[in-house]
């Protein structure tokens, strides 16, 4: 093999190794990171009534009307789970 087709060879297999790197890293991106998905209410002992005077609508996280960023499923704003954390 002479020298022009050793760095063609090699030119087509670096070009090969950066497509291949450039597809796994869009496939990466397009994961939803985990801390993205919200918890089941099950897993949270998600409530629909308050708890020691804490309820969803003083919390953090609640969404008005009905949604909260880190619990899964309708929310009632006189909800309450374990993950309440009071609004400052
Ligand atoms: S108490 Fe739980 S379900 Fe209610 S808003 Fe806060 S985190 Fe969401």
């Amino acid at each position: 093999m002479d020298e022009q087709a050793k760095l063609s060879r090699r030119s087509v297999l670096r070009g090969a190794a950066l497509l291949a790197g450039g597809t796994l890293a869009a496939a990466v991106i397009q994961v939803k990171p985990a801390y993205a998905q919200k918890a089941a209410q099950a897993a949270v002992k998600y409530q629909e009534s308050p708890s020691n005077g804490q309820k969803c609508s003083d919390c953090t996280y609640f969404q008005a009307p009905s949604s909260c960023g880190v619990v899964d499923g309708k929310i009632s704003p006189n909800g309450w789970c374990a993950l309440y954390n009071k609004k400052s």
